[in-house]
């Protein structure tokens, strides 16, 4: 089983570049509707259909909160009928939240709605090896903190310095009450904006999350639960 969580702008091209085995994608979990978390799901698809070889016929399951079904129906209206019947089985599921969800006998996901869209979810995959969760994008939630209690990664979204804080992102001193809050055992930040990007985020962020293991994530980066080490 491979997991593709959001697949925005860049990720097929990205996944590609670091030798990621991107034609056995197995799940596409969308955390929300902005483009940057689903932008280039058509591509992707559109590659599997015309680049695998031999052509694929695993299926693909697309996951997100409910309303995923009817956005990449709609997207076929624009893209094609192949969106939906692209020579290999798709399968899109509206997702919902709080409740576990099994991806195969080790793997279950489970959704938790934060504040950013109204639709907007944080993704948790838990398997034998540990817990992972992911924002998605959110603005601070105590809810959110409770739900992501333990986890062994957190991968948090923080968007926005200090001074130009909104309800509906993190900055990085807020991923890092997260991570504190949440008791994680190890925080990772992503989706910067740049004035984000040319700081320190970590740095920042370690200020509220003080002796945690925190990195901010760059491109290409790879982390391992349960078997330690980056
Ligand atoms: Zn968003
Ligand atoms: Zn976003």
């Amino acid at each position: 089983m491979k997991i593709l969580l959001d697949c925005g702008a860049g990720a097929l091209h990205r996944l590609a570049q670091f030798g990621l085995p991107w034609h056995d994608v197995t799940h596409v979990i969308v955390s929300h509707f902005h483009p940057d978390h689903w932008g280039e799901l058509p591509m992707l698809v559109y590659a599997l259909k015309y680049t695998t070889v031999p052509p694929r016929t695993d299926p693909l399951v697309v996951l997100g909160p409910p309303g995923v079904v009817r956005l990449v129906k709609k997207l076929a209206e624009g893209y094609g009928p192949w969106l939906l019947d692209p020579g290999f089985p798709i399968g899109i599921l509206d997702v919902r939240d709080r409740e576990p969800f099994p991806l195969d006998g080790d793997v279950s996901l489970e959704t938790f709605p934060v504040p950013h869209t109204p639709e907007s979810v944080a993704l948790s995959l838990t398997a034998p090896e540990g817990r992972l969760v992911y924002t998605g994008d959110t603005g601070p939630s105590r809810d959110l903190a409770r739900w992501a209690s333990g986890a062994d990664l957190l991968l948090a979204e923080c968007s926005l310095p200090a001074d130009q804080a909104i309800d509906i992102h993190l900055t990085p001193e807020q991923a890092g009450e997260l991570a504190r809050d949440a008791g994680v055992r190890r925080l990772v930040l992503t989706h910067f904006y740049p004035p984000v990007e040319t700081s320190d985020p970590a740095r920042a962020a370690g200020a509220r999350f003080k002796g945690g293991a925190i990195a901010a994530a760059r491109d290409g980066d790879r982390f391992t639960i349960g078997g330690g080490g980056k």
